[in-house]
């Protein structure tokens, strides 16, 4: 089939540029030109009149996790099958908002994948990273699903549902890594440093010894693709940037000598405004686990972390460094209350950022781009 959209504005996803009275042809499902020229509408089987309408590519989110949208407060209490349905809904409402190509960040996801790709559900295009590879006493989130038992660690159901994947030194790490590839990772996800929302892991922890993180990026190489890594502090990223990562998601309290070798490498850095983009996170009181109360380590204020977010658009700024939007939801805000205004809400802080065709960019040819690093495993 045919389609002809006339006289659109079209924003193509690479150039800081709209036209204003484009055609753009469309064979079955693929846009095979997009020109200024005359097209003669009778060659179409079908034609669409634009006028007065913006066209973009569909968004891309870099960083999403599909099966983890339960509340924090119900969280202890789901059963497998009820995160697996969510994760079916979640997927359709990010369709509807725009965003046609996701990668999920860590968990159960291929399933989902599967049945989108063969026309079973309505969702995005998905590149799976499974599960996220985590060491012990790292970011986890071990404290939403089980008590404190180290013994019961690896039957708590962020381990057991396969959300993440817990290993410690080199071979283990390269195991796991191997385990996702095999159940169908498009790339490998780490945990390289603390995070705001676990419990067992200060922010300004380093995860994985640079052994640990080499041998998965030796598995992801060798598989064609490449490692993102969770981390927010300088002695993270530098360690990852040694071991050869090339996605640094969050990276919010990077420094100036990881801009220049984030620059220096081509890497990319996935920027999720979060807590720079009005979230909160209530503190007062540990979130309740099934099992018992988790240990809460102490975390800074999210002024802090808004504070480092400006300081990084300042320094992808100075650097023209590569960056892809992401959202990184938080469980409440995925399927219940204002679920569209989230993902949004985010988004629009891009412009205030980078300008509107540079924060348009990192959620279209951007995220384009940082696709080539998965080769013959792209979806
Ligand atoms: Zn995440």
């Amino acid at each position: 089939m045919r389609q002809l959209i006339e006289h659109a504005a079209v924003f193509n996803g690479t150039e800081n540029h709209l036209t204003s009275d484009s055609a753009i042809i469309i064979q079955d499902d693929k846009v095979v030109e997009i020109t200024d020229r005359e097209v003669p509408a009778d060659e179409f089987d079908v034609v669409l009149d634009a006028r007065g309408y913006t066209i973009i590519p569909g968004l891309v989110d870099s960083h999403i996790h599909f099966s983890q949208t339960a509340p924090v407060a119900t969280l202890a209490t789901y059963r497998w099958d009820e995160y697996v349905l969510r994760s079916a809904r979640y997927a359709e409402e990010i369709l509807m908002r725009g965003f046609t190509t996701c990668r999920d960040a860590g968990g159960v996801t291929v399933g989902l994948k599967n049945c989108i790709d063969n026309g079973m559900l309505k969702g995005p295009r998905i590149f799976p990273s499974n599960a996220a590879i985590v060491q012990t006493c790292g970011h986890d989130h071990s404290g939403y699903y089980s008590d404190l038992s180290m013994d019961r660690q690896d039957t708590n159901k962020s381990n057991l549902y396969g959300f993440m994947a817990k290993a410690d030194g080199p071979d283990e790490v390269l195991k796991a890594a191997r385990q996702q590839l095999f159940l169908g990772a498009s790339q490998i996800k780490i945990m390289a440093g603390g995070g705001m929302a676990t419990f067992f892991d200060p922010l300004f922890t380093v995860q994985f010894t640079l052994e640990e993180m080499k041998a998965a990026v030796q598995a992801a190489s060798d598989f064609g693709t490449y490692v993102m890594a969770h981390l927010y502090i300088p002695a993270s990223i530098s360690r990852a940037l040694d071991a050869g990562v090339r996605s640094f998601e969050h990276a919010t309290l990077m420094d100036e000598d990881n801009a220049r070798r984030i620059r220096d490498t081509g890497s990319w850095i996935c920027v999720c405004p979060q807590w720079g983009a009005g979230r909160e996170v209530k503190r007062s009181k540990p979130f309740p686990t099934l099992l018992g109360t988790p240990v809460r380590r102490q975390k800074p204020e999210i002024s802090y972390m808004v504070r480092g977010l400006y300081h990084q658009v300042e320094l992808i700024n100075k650097y023209d460094l590569n960056f892809v939007f992401g959202t990184d939801p938080f469980r409440e805000e995925c399927v219940q209350d204002e679920p569209r205004d989230k993902q949004l809400r985010d988004f629009r802080r891009y412009k205030e950022f980078f300008g509107s065709y540079r924060g348009l960019k990192a959620a279209t040819g951007n995220a384009y781009e940082l696709s080539k690093l998965t080769t013959f495993l792209n979806p």
